[in-house]
């Protein structure tokens, strides 16, 4: 018979009954949050969604326009930083994208801009071309492309050494420079793809011969489905076509503009991804895996209408319905709270200038060929010679051609004579790289940003500091980013996963945060000269359980009836 309320044996039973419901809790707790760990494929794959040229602010400015599992599954129920801001000058796709993988700034990984003057080859050169590689996985002609320039490791190249090379590490963009940087030296593949056709690339960087299933993915026209499509807006009208026309000049409009300034060109990086995934395994090993997805297309349109264009916030409600499809591919792929997704961004835009005119906000719009030939107007005044100074202008870079100047100036000094005429050019300052690199900037905000410039490559160089909302805008880029003001400097950080606490968390945060704070909650070593900060905040504590110290033997069974 059960015995009566309030009986011994009914508040016995009930105590072991709460026991036992409390140590489950606490053993799903410990299983929630205590487990991550890169060793035990906990989670089984980490996604790394960078967009290139996303401000931070479209996520605040679309939020009530966006379904429940895009940017909302991060802004909603992910850990998510409203301020994040690079704290560097140079905000560029390159740059940007070298400054997520390693967690520092250009100083320790090298690369300050996309391309740069190499002295040694006496040529210009973008920041992943490598004459000792070739491309492959196309009929396609040219030199490859390489990490060779980036002088820091990265949080894939941790996550392979922690685990011996078991980790599989890849990277997927339009851009090559893109794919490469953001994954490093280790990473088992990158891929991009030829501007002009769509088809998919990689390097002998990577690989001796490309994986087959890439060339039966290139085979089947994957690339063709989304050539001849009409891009609507939600009300219907018609925004773009992708179908196959021909410049002013009579030459095609490559496959990277047509198709990749449209929401088909983040579909088609979506289609590879999810075919990446399924053919290589990705997250089914014993160890976590890594995939970093460079999401190119808004950059391309961003350039060609600016960020408050309508065309702008079609991209962004498209993306969002985009990313909400892959994160359920990815829940149908691993089960929930088997994989986490971290989203950010490798810049941000200027408002565009007529934006500015009409809110009676100061812009100015030099072009790079104007610049150039006042800049050299100015020098051959200075030095009483005629003469052609400045090898060419990556506003607001400025590369010196050191060369020109008479045998006794030095590179240091032909720096200076270059800076002193960009500052009577209309820049508010201009820092040689002679000075940045020695540290000789001022103690100021804007000094620091500066600092974080700094790289060793590109011969003589001057970096200028622009007016608030200037840049040069040439040919189809009528918007533009590079310089040091918040609008190029604001992008996304959220992280979605298991291992990270929901919440909004306000305080400024930098983009070098993202990886020592992924590599410490997979129990990795952070990137070689990463200088972020882990954010503890944001990191789910272990449960109480777990954290009251090592487990206390339990005492000897003394009954009342033996005390004296
Ligand atoms: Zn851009």
């Amino acid at each position: 018979m059960f015995p009566k309320n309030g009986s011994a044996g009914s508040r016995a039973r009930l105590s072991v009954l709460r026991s036992a419901i409390a140590l489950s809790f606490a053993i799903l707790l410990l299983a929630a949050t205590a487990s991550s760990s890169a060793y035990q494929a906990s989670p089984k794959l980490v996604v790394i969604l960078i967009i290139d040229q996303f401000r931070g602010d479209y996520l605040e400015r679309y939020h009530q326009e966006f379904g429940a599992n895009g940017f909302r599954l991060f802004t909603d129920r992910g850990a998510y930083f409203p301020a994040c801001y690079y704290q560097y000058a140079n905000t560029r796709t390159a740059p940007g994208h070298a400054t997520i993988a390693t967690g520092a700034y250009s100083p320790a990984h090298g690369i300050f801009s996309n391309e740069w003057w190499d002295p040694a080859q006496k040529r210009a050169v973008t920041s992943v071309e490598d004459s000792a590689t070739k491309l492959i996985g196309a009929e396609v002609e040219g030199i490859g492309s390489s990490p060779h320039n980036l002088l820091a490791g990265t949080l894939g190249d941790e996550l392979r050494l922690a685990t011996q090379g078991q980790s599989r590490v890849y990277g997927i963009a339009l851009k090559d420079r893109s794919a490469i940087l953001s994954t490093g030296h280790s990473a088992n593949g990158a891929f991009w793809i030829d501007p002009d056709n769509g088809a998919w690339l990689t390097s002998t960087y990577y690989m001796s011969a490309p994986p087959r299933w890439l060339l039966a993915f290139n085979g089947q026209d994957s690339a063709k489905k989304y050539l001849s499509l009409e891009w609507k807006d939600t009300d219907g009208t018609l925004l773009a076509s992708t179908a196959p026309h021909n410049f002013d000049n009579g030459k095609p409009v490559p496959y990277f503009q047509l198709v990749g300034s449209t929401p088909f060109g983040n579909d088609y990086e979506f289609d590879f991804a999810r075919e990446l995934i399924q053919q290589e395994k990705l997250g089914y090993g014993a160890v976590t895996d890594l995939l970093v997805i460079s999401l190119s297309a808004n950059d391309i349109l961003g350039h060609m209408t600016g960020p408050d264009a309508p065309e702008m916030r079609a991209m962004a409600l498209a993306l969002d319905r985009q990313i909400g499809d892959f994160v359920t591919f990815l829940g149908q792929q691993y089960g929930q709270g088997q994989f986490w997704v971290v989203l950010t961004a490798d810049h941000g835009i200027a408002p565009l200038h007529a934006t500015d005119k009409h809110l009676n906000l100061p812009a100015q719009s030099p072009s790079s060929s104007d610049l150039r030939a006042r800049l050299n107007t100015d020098l051959s005044a200075r030095l009483r010679k005629q003469g052609e100074y400045i090898r060419s202008v990556s506003y607001p870079i400025v590369f010196v051609n050191s060369e020109a100047f008479p045998p006794n100036v030095s590179e240091a000094e032909a720096e200076t004579h270059v800076a002193e005429a960009m500052k009577s050019s209309g820049f508010l300052a201009a820092f040689t790289k002679e000075q940045m690199g020695n540290g000789e900037l001022p103690p100021t905000p804007l000094g620091h940003l500066y600092l974080n410039s700094y790289s060793p490559y590109g011969g003589a160089w001057v970096m200028g500091v622009p007016a608030p909302f200037s840049y040069v805008a040439a040919g189809i880029d009528i918007a533009n980013h590079g310089a040091p003001y918040s609008y190029d400097q604001h992008v996304p950080l959220a992280f979605y996963g298991s291992a990270f606490k929901p919440g909004v968390y306000r305080d400024q945060v930098e983009p070098i945060d993202l990886a020592p704070t992924l590599a410490v909650t997979l129990g990795i070593n952070k990137p070689t000269s990463s200088s972020g900060r882990v954010l503890t905040e944001a990191i789910a504590q272990r449960s109480r359980s777990d954290e009251t110290g090592p487990p206390v033997p339990p005492k000897p069974r003394v009954s009342k009836e033996s005390y004296p």
